[in-house]
């Protein structure tokens, strides 16, 4: 029997899905319509059991995946500490994660600069159409990101939603950093948990994942709230042109990076404000969340954030792409027609999907809560909450 796949996106969802494919016995071939190798995009990553499993399941090694945090500690506004809790955990970067599972791809298999554009579902096989020309294949995986022009042809109804916040992201050197930050929170998963705004960050490796101590880098995480008509002015270049859904780091306006930078300096703890003014070009990402109703159709799937994004609050998205990837191979190795198997995997997934959503959506909402009071981060009466769920994979409640 012919077993061809076609993976759209080569980011970690694709990789997921074709390391995973191949394991059990399918040809795939990943098209990534980028024209350079991915690298740098993203800053941190949460890991949990379940993805350094499937990391291992893909035959790359988790060992020095990334810098081990054994405590979380809350601050307050003027950077005392509020609470400290053990949740060991180890917290990694999307370059470390990609490249594991990049350099395990056969050669020929990973086709940069190949930009698919649609499919032609013919019952029995799938047709891939891209810039360039056309494949036949059994099956064609949607691994093409929130924007996904797979689940745009397949499902045209779902958009994304904006969540009403913003995130600035940061990576600041630990050489950079004073000795009273690196000592004070370098270590830590750390949060300060004011009313309407948050911060999370935690240390990952250097480049080249450096975990050496003096060598790696703290990642910055803020959120904050935005109106849609302020969030169309951010999203507007010096050029006065309008980004969609988001606007590429180096095109943000530098008083749009002034404006933000002022109101760290008024909203934050000092410590925070040090590793912010210390990074290398912080930059903001408009959180939006989606679910589709279906991840298949035929002999087409979607995955990872191409299926369903889950506000960042979680820190799932990397796991749950994996756990798509996971149970599309073992839907297809269980049922003899592919279109079945892809039902399968939907009827599965599809529920899981719509849980992490939920719960990254009430994490977000936390943020919110309690509007006026603890202005000073000192009394959030959800601290215990965010503190245990943050960057926790959630269970059915
Ligand atoms: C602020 C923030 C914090 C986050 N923190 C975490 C965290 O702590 N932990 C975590 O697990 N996740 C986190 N995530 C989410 C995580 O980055 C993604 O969920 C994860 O990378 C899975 O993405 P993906 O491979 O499905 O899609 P993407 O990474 O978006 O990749 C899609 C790929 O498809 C390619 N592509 C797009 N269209 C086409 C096309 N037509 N043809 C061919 N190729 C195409 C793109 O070039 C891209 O390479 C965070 C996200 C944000 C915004």
């Amino acid at each position: 029997m012919s077993r061809r796949a076609i993976v759209s996106g080569g980011s970690i969802g694709g990789l997921f899905a074709a390391s995973l494919l191949r394991k059990s016995g399918w040809e795939v071939t990943v098209l990534e319509r980028s024209e350079t190798e991915l690298s740098g995009r993203g800053a941190g990553i949460v890991t949990h059991d379940i993805l350094n499993r499937l990391i291992r399941e893909t035959g790359a090694t988790t060992e020095d995946l990334g810098v081990q945090v054994h405590e979380r500690v809350v601050y307050d506004r003027s950077g005392h500490e509020v609470a400290r809790r053990p949740l060991p955990q180890v917290v990694t970067s999307w370059d470390r994660v990609h490249s594991l599972l990049r350099a395990r791809q056969p050669a020929g298999s990973y086709r940069l600069g190949v930009n698919v554009t649609g499919y032609r579902d013919r019952g029995g096989s799938v047709q891939v159409m891209t810039d360039t020309g056309s494949i036949e294949a059994d099956i064609l995986i949607g691994a093409d990101g929130f924007r996904s022009a797979v689940r745009g042809q397949m499902l045209p109804q779902v958009q994304s939603i904006y969540s009403g916040y913003v995130v600035w992201r940061a990576l600041a050197n630990e050489a950079d950093l004073s000795e009273q930050v690196r000592k004070s929170v370098f270590p830590y998963f750390a949060l300060y948990l004011p009313s309407g705004t948050q911060i999370v960050g935690y240390p990952i490796a250097g480049p080249g994942n450096d975990l050496r101590p003096g060598h790696r880098r703290f990642n910055f995480v803020w959120y904050l709230p935005v109106e849609s008509e302020d969030l169309r002015d951010m999203l507007t270049d010096s050029a006065g042109r309008q980004h969609g859904l988001s606007i590429p780091p180096p095109l943000v306006r530098p008083d749009v990076a002034a404006r933000g930078a002022a109101l760290a300096r008024r909203l934050l703890p000092p410590q925070f404000v040090e590793i912010l003014d210390k990074s290398e070009q912080p930059f903001f990402t408009p959180i939006y969340d989606h679910l589709s109703p279906s991840f298949a159709a035929g002999r087409v799937a979607l995955a990872g954030d191409a299926a369903c994004v889950a506000r960042p609050h979680i820190g799932m998205g990397v796991t749950k792409a994996a756990c798509d990837a996971e149970a599309l191979a073992r839907h297809l190795a269980t049922h003899g027609d592919p279109a079945d198997a892809l039902a399968a995997y939907s009827d599965e997934r599809q529920p899981a999907a719509r849980l992490a959503m939920d719960a990254a959506r009430r994490l977000g909402a936390m943020i919110f809560e309690g509007q006026g009071a603890n202005s000073d981060g000192r009394s959030n009466a959800n601290m215990e909450c965010i503190v245990a769920e943050t960057a926790v994979v959630p269970v059915q409640g």
